[in-house]
């Protein structure tokens, strides 16, 4: 397990009125910098989520999941991994922090063979204990996709009914939830911070920060297991219709929706 007795004084409550009740005295941008507003006070979520956010800012991934985990009641937090090339940085930081958080992979149905014997290997190695399958609704799926061609009709709607929808419900029985998204991915994902608030939940983002040279490095020093088709060049891996390799030069998720004007699959900008 990590040690994560030094967070405890990290704590945020997530009522600012009962923190100034406890110290008045402490300047509001001592925890959320100078740019708090009006919205910040007044959703106790967007507050706890700045306040860890600057308190976090120079953390490592194993001290954002652990303070993820203290957070929120036992047994609310959940990373939510594609299981894919750079996954397992991030799960074996959930392992050192604590094996028993819940993972869930979004199993779309289309998912590579490769990707859930990968899911099995990894889970084996870092001793993961609850990695679960998230499945769409098979009710939605025959009203919606029937033939199973909607990636190709409408990429959106397929996202939608197969990852958008199955997570947010499987993120109903949590009060927060962990992701690998880093900043250098570039697009939406370059200003993402540490900690956001995503709606009713805190969204905690423990590779933000980390350079890909850096994500290399943890993951030679850890020895993990490589994705068996990174050696093919695939270096982003979602569902088999909507991933193609990528050539040499070309940003990793280039080979994601490729000609389809897409670039992520939604789970990031749900409302709820
Ligand atoms: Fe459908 Fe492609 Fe999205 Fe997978 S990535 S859910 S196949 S559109």
């Amino acid at each position: 397990m990590f040690g994560i007795s030094s967070l405890s004084s990290m704590l945020v409550e997530r009522n600012p009125a009962e923190h100034y009740a406890r110290d008045p005295s402490a300047p509001l941008h001592s925890f959320t910098g100078p740019e708090v507003g009006a919205a910040v006070l007044a959703d106790p979520v967007v507050w706890q989520a700045a306040a860890l956010n600057t308190l976090l800012r120079n953390a490592t991934p194993e001290h954002i999941i652990a303070a993820a985990q203290e957070a929120v009641e036992p047994g609310r937090l959940a990373v939510v991994s594609s299981f894919g090339t750079e996954s397992a940085i991030l799960l074996a930081a959930v392992a050192a922090v604590d094996p028993c958080i819940p993972v869930l992979l979004l199993d779309t149905g289309f998912l590579f063979p490769e990707t859930l014997a990968y899911r099995d290997l990894v889970q084996q190695r870092l001793g993961l204990t609850d990695v679960r399958a998230i499945q769409p609704n098979a009710e939605e799926i025959a009203g919606e996709d029937s033939e199973g061609n909607l990636h190709h009709r409408d990429p959106n709607a397929c996202c939608a009914v197969r990852k958008v929808r199955p997570l947010a419900g499987a993120l109903s029985r949590f009060e927060a939830w962990a992701n690998g998204r880093k900043r250098f991915q570039g697009g939406g994902r370059a200003i993402i911070p540490l900690v956001e608030a995503d709606a009713t939940r805190l969204k905690f983002n423990p590779l933000a920060a980390l350079s890909r040279e850096a994500l290399g490095a943890r993951f030679r020093a850890l020895d993990l297991p490589p994705h068996p088709l990174e050696r093919n060049g695939f270096y982003s891996i979602g569902c088999v219709p909507c991933t193609s390799r990528t050539a040499p030069g070309e940003d990793a998720r280039a080979g994601r929706w490729r000609g389809r004007g897409k670039t992520e699959c939604g789970i990031h900008n749900r409302s709820s």
